[in-house]
């Protein structure tokens, strides 16, 4: 069994778009979480999803993050113990624990294209949410079915959820909660059609051989971990911890998207805006420092500690 190095960190952006400062304040509490344990902090660019990932926007990313006074140990362009740090350079490692998953039986391959799933959820007395998989690749009579319904297609791979599967997510900020997975509706895809790692399958893999032991990462991603567990588990991996951090919000009380890049770094500069005065704001906005604060993220971490956060409102 790999056991994490306790305390290493990591931020691990997807370079789909530019960070906003949802995103900046969520590597900026990475950060934070990590350096008040003095351990490592890791950067992952997490560009597997070639479709979505813009070009130059990895390296914008680091340099954002580098304007705004984080360091990083290990990462893209530093380099480290576990490189690389880019996730499509490690679709070898990817593939290798897909073969893993096959031979424990822990997958079945799936010929269901997204509109097969949304008619099945659609359908009358379908007891499905939208989100749940309706489980028809289960069954090897179905799936064969499926399979000529979509000629041509390549299967994704699925995890085969069975009642084995309850796990309990222990969050530093919200606290221990029992998730009771149920199969198939929660069978989840570990590797897409089109022949490359999901995230759900990816993030596991590198976390474990980062061995990060603290995940600190925006709580859109809360849904994902027990799904992630149940990942850890199946390889004999020790999970990290996680800590969910809120999301910033816009001011219709939405979260913010990619989209919203008017309130990225370069807006900021344009508009006059140091890094001290990013870093305040963004501290501010968690109520760890005064309103109009200008400060660095050292002078930050100098008065932090993760209990600062546990039980408050993080607004915007
Ligand atoms: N790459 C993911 C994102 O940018 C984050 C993954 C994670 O922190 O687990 O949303």
């Amino acid at each position: 069994m790999t056991q994490p190095v306790q305390g290493r960190g990591r931020f691990a952006p997807s370079p789909t778009g530019l960070l906003h400062l949802g995103n900046l304040r969520t590597a900026l509490l990475a950060w934070l979480f990590a350096r008040y344990s003095g351990a490592s902090f890791v950067l992952r660019m997490e560009d597997i999803d070639r479709q979505r990932t813009r070009q130059g926007h990895a390296e914008q990313i680091l340099a954002d993050l580098r304007w705004l006074g984080l360091d990083w140990d290990e990462g893209p362009d530093v380099g480290g113990p576990f490189a690389p740090y880019v996730q499509s350079e490690r679709t070898a490692l990817y593939a290798e624990h897909l073969e893993r998953l096959i031979a424990a039986g822990d997958l079945y391959p799936c010929y269901c294209s997204r509109t097969d799933i949304a008619e099945a959820a659609s359908a009358p007395h379908s007891p499905l949410s939208a989100a749940g998989y309706p489980g028809t690749c289960r069954d090897p009579e179905r799936r064969e079915r499926q399979k000529q319904r979509n000629p041509g297609r390549e299967p994704s791979y699925r995890f085969r959820i069975t009642e084995q599967h309850v796990t309990s997510t222990d969050d530093r900020l919200r606290g221990a909660t029992a998730v009771h997975l149920t199969g198939p509706k929660d069978d989840f895809v570990v590797w897409r059609a089109d022949g490359t790692a999901a995230y759900q399958l990816a993030v596991v893999v590198d976390d474990a051989m980062m061995q990060v032991g603290e995940v600190v990462r925006g709580a859109d991603l809360y849904e994902s971990t027990p799904l992630q567990l149940v990942l850890f588990r199946s390889f004999g991996y020790r999970a990290p911890r996680y800590v969910h951090v809120p999301l910033w919000q816009n001011t219709e009380g939405k979260r913010l998207s990619k989209r919203d890049g008017s309130a990225g770094i370069a807006a900021l500069q344009s508009e006059g805006l140091t890094p001290a005065g990013v870093v305040g704001m963004l501290a501010a906005s968690c109520g760890l420092v005064e309103d109009k604060t200008e400060c660095s993220p050292r002078e930050l971490l100098a008065a932090f500690s993760p209990e600062l956060l546990i039980g408050a409102q993080v607004g915007a």
